[in-house]
């Protein structure tokens, strides 16, 4: 598969084009050749490739440097491959998520050789699976050098809103001891479960925070997700958890939101066990509020947690900015309206250019 010049020059044929390459998860080859093929013809970058992961930079001696970034990778087929368009939609798989956004990073790269920042661009793959194969998580650890800028866009679908940092999320185990003992004798036990209770009281009596950072207020929770314990029907149990998941905002790190959470618990055993970082706006940075002044001036704070952690934990702020409809992401009916296409690219085609 060539991508031609006609087909780079035209977000909206290259969001057709990039989504009739088939790149689900793991099987992003194909299209990692056709994306790097195009990026080599360029002959105005330097062109990195690391597996299915690609990074492409200018170089123009610029004193800041700005990341565009983009998976190349889809969910599974589900009956919507390969794309149709009716009037101003055009259905089908990654239509959403995300090739419409990667295209624009692409197509930023096609054809703007001298951007008034130095420009990067990454597109990687294994998103849309679990974190140790995602492409930009493993060059986050392998090469950060890939990836150093001031300021980063990742093209996740927003609708065409900035959506500045994420939420960080944290999950942790809060576990109660107790005696085992016959049910028919349970004076001579403890009951670990009954023990569970105050820690269900404080997480309904818990007033989650609201959080402004740089003009985006995020709203925390901390919730059970997941509890158990108990031996037998006729046992008492010496053991009850409770899995807690913590949203916290971008003004504390994980240290931060880990001590926050013992500090909720305190008195019971907590273990963390799976935890992921916030991202700050960055939205007092200027090319950041360039940014949100090129997409129209409106912004809101990301609630979920995305890639853009990964630029976060290297110390560059990230904002999500992407044509599709987050809510149609992973659906069998995703599609991208056209014209939200052509207004995201004026966008960020003004921001890089305008002097
Ligand atoms: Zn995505």
């Amino acid at each position: 598969m060539v991508l031609s010049e006609a087909v780079l020059a035209d977000p909206v044929e290259l969001t057709r084009a990039l989504c009739d390459i088939p790149s689900v998860s793991r099987d992003e080859a194909a299209i990692c050749d056709a994306v790097e093929a195009a990026l080599k013809r360029l002959g105005h970058l330097t062109v990195e490739r690391v597996g299915n992961t690609l990074v492409a930079r200018t170089d123009l001696g610029r004193d800041r440097r700005v990341m565009l970034a983009g998976h190349l990778d889809t969910v599974p087929v589900n009956g919507n491959f390969p794309t149709r368009t009716e009037g101003d939609v055009m259905w089908g798989l990654g239509t959403s998520d995300m090739k419409s956004g990667t295209a624009l990073a692409l197509w930023i790269a096609a054809t703007v050789e001298r951007p008034r920042f130095d420009l990067s661009f990454a597109f990687y793959d294994c998103e849309e699976i679990e974190a140790v194969h995602n492409g930009l998580n493993k060059l986050s650890q392998s090469r950060p050098e890939l990836l150093a800028a001031d300021f980063a866009i990742l093209l996740e679908p927003t609708y065409g809103l900035v959506e500045a940092g994420c939420q960080g999320t944290m999950r942790v185990r809060v576990t109660t001891r107790g005696k085992r003992a016959h049910s028919a004798r349970s004076w001579k036990g403890e009951n670990a479960i009954h023990r569970l209770g105050p820690v269900l009281e404080r997480l309904n009596s818990y007033e989650a925070r609201e959080v402004e950072v740089d003009g985006c207020v995020y709203r925390e929770g901390l919730n059970a997700v997941f509890i158990g314990g108990g031996v037998a029907g006729n046992v008492i149990p010496d053991e009850g958890w409770v899995d807690v998941n913590y949203r916290f905002a971008p003004d504390r790190d994980e240290a931060a939101a880990e001590a926050h959470v013992r500090e909720v618990f305190a008195g019971f055993e907590v273990e963390v066990s799976d935890t992921a970082p916030s991202c700050r706006p960055g939205l007092d940075r200027p090319e950041a509020a360039e940014f949100v002044a090129a997409a129209g001036g409106e912004f809101r704070a990301k609630l979920g947690w995305t890639d853009v952690a990964r630029f976060a934990t290297l110390g560059i702020p990230a904002v999500n900015f992407g044509p599709g409809d987050p809510n149609l992401a992973h659906k069998q009916d995703e599609r991208v309206e056209i014209p939200r296409i052509r207004d995201c690219a004026a966008a960020l085609r003004a921001y890089v250019e305008a002097s």
